[in-house]
């Protein structure tokens, strides 16, 4: 693979799209600057890969987990190998800072790790048969071809948290990365094809998600789709796949919220708002959006979540200095800045940053400075959307009821924390709140992969990611009847 034109991998070959056409990559912290350029595939490039991955697919699954594992432990020896190379890339094609992108490639690490272990214990129980002389029991097996497509806010650890248990379990793969981040997708195509799977088990192809995203959601070949990205997407993913029942897992948006009580750590939850609001530009699904905090603590909170906006440098990700990179690109910045126009109209209180950075060396980036709106109430579009960009809203609020009707009171249901040493709260917000993963005296965007990734509501689907789901996500699970006294 070439840095520069960056080519698609089907059926164990780099080759470009039929096609021939090329899509630019920019680094959002200069737009000047072109990274390189990646191909605009389209149907024919699809199909192609569907049909490699369709004649890998016996030869795959008839391996066992044992092998299958080797090949995977090589791509997690080459990703480990080249850390600080793919974290370069995150940094150069998503913006974020290269600390962060590190981060974002150990987390990866780590999700393979786990994966490649639970692709070895899996996968059956035997359960005592009603008769004698029978045996009954479950066994996994894997679906077929299985098409990931993945965002481009965590481009590395998204992709090898889908592709390793989907591998593991014995499926053979088509990788669409988001466009945005295409070449560190590229990277990614390279260290599993270089430890050396079977050609056709693992296929990388880029392009618009609007064209070759659709074909391959649309195809009848693909057995499942495992997508993370925005809402509006992953719904029209699912509608598409009842028509052929292909299975989906999907990971969408967030509208993420912080609850502080007056008897908190103040200092720490202001710091875990600011950290989860402004890491990665506030480019997770995790990050913090809504800091919901109690009346008699409110002004110490928002005072030390400005102390805490004091210390953000903001500046190219590659600068050591940097603490918070640019944005990803110019449809992000546009969209988070009409956020921040619409708060602003709609009457909450503009504490800090909401605009671009002024500085000159940043002019051409797509930097927005962290941003703070007080008094945003709960009809207000910045207290509803996700905004996907480094802005908090705070909001006031009296009694427990309150905050925990506020906090629910949004159609996402991913990720929410509670600041509180009253145990009983604690509890009881882990009961009443409405999300996939929650925390006690920590940032929402904290996950480890042995645990499920996932949400509700508008947030994902009922089988989330990562954690035992992984494998089960992509494998059936088989009830097996033996007679064996005849
Ligand atoms: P998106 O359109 O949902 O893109 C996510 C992935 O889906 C990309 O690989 C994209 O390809 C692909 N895709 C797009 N349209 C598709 C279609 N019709 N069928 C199949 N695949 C398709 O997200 P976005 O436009 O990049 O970002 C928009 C907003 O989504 C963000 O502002 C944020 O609010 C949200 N978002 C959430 C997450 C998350 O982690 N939950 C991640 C990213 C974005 P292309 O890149 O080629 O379009
Ligand atoms: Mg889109």
């Amino acid at each position: 693979m070439q840095e520069k034109v960056c080519l698609n991998h089907i059926n164990g070959e780099w080759k470009p799209s039929r096609a021939t056409k090329l899509i630019e990559s920019k680094n959002p912290a200069d737009l000047r600057e072109i990274l390189g350029h990646i191909q605009a595939s389209n149907v024919d490039d699809v199909n192609e890969a569907i049909a490699a991955a369709q004649n890998a697919f016996d030869g795959w699954h008839k391996l066992s987990a044992k092998d299958r594992a080797a090949l995977l432990k090589k791509a997690l020896a080459l990703l480990n190998e080249q850390r600080t190379e793919i974290a370069r890339w995150v940094t150069m094609e998503n913006g974020k800072t290269l600390r962060e992108s590190l981060a974002e490639v150990d987390s990866a690490i780590w999700e393979m790790e786990f994966q490649i272990n639970e692709g070895i214990r899996a996968f059956g129980e035997t359960f005592p048969a009603a008769n004698p002389g029978m045996l009954a029991f479950t066994r996994r097996d894997p679906l077929g071809v299985v098409a990931l497509i993945t965002p481009w806010n965590f481009p590395v650890n998204v992709a090898c948290r889908k592709a390793t248990p989907a591998l593991m379990a014995g499926n053979t793969v088509i990788f669409k990365p988001a466009s945005l981040t295409s070449i560190a997708g590229a990277h990614i195509a390279r260290i599993f094809t270089e430890a050396g799977l079977p050609r056709g088990v693992f296929n990388f192809i880029t392009g618009s998600g609007r064209e070759i995203g659709q074909a391959l959601v649309s195809n009848r070949a693909i057995k499942a789709v495992s997508f993370t990205g925005s809402t509006e997407v992953g719904m029209g993913i699912q509608q598409m796949a009842v028509i052929n029942n292909t299975r989906t897992q999907l990971e969408m948006g967030g509208k993420n919220p912080i609850v502080v009580f007056a008897d908190a750590n103040i200092g720490q939850a202001a710091a875990d708002a600011a950290r989860a609001a402004y890491a990665c530009a506030g480019q997770w699904c995790t990050s913090t959006s809504r800091a919901i905090v109690e009346d008699s603590i409110h002004d110490a909170f928002v005072e030390q979540v400005l102390a805490e906006v004091q210390k953000i440098r903001v500046g190219p990700g590659l600068d050591e200095t940097s603490t918070m990179g640019p944005v990803t690109g110019e449809t992000q910045l546009k969209s988070i800045l009409a956020y921040i126009d619409q708060g602003i109209r709609e009457g909450a209180k503009l504490l800090a940053g909401g605009r671009r950075s002024s500085a000159e060396n940043l002019k051409n980036g797509c930097f927005v400075l962290p941003t703070v709106f007080d008094q945003v109430t709960a009809d207000m579009t910045i207290a509803r959307e996700e905004i996907f960009g480094p802005v908090l809203a705070v909001m006031r609020v009296k009694s427990f009821e309150d905050a925990i009707r506020l906090a629910n009171n949004t159609q996402y249901g991913l990720a929410s924390s509670i600041y509180t040493m009253d145990l009983a709260k604690a509890l009881r917000f882990i009961e009443e709140t409405q999300v996939g993963l929650t925390h006690v005296n920590m940032m929402t965007a904290y996950k480890e992969p042995p645990l499920p990734f996932g949400g509700i509501k508008y947030s994902g689907s009922p089988i989330p990611e990562a954690g035992k789901s992984g494998i089960e996500f992509f494998s059936i699970k088989k009830a097996v009847y033996v007679n064996y006294l005849q």
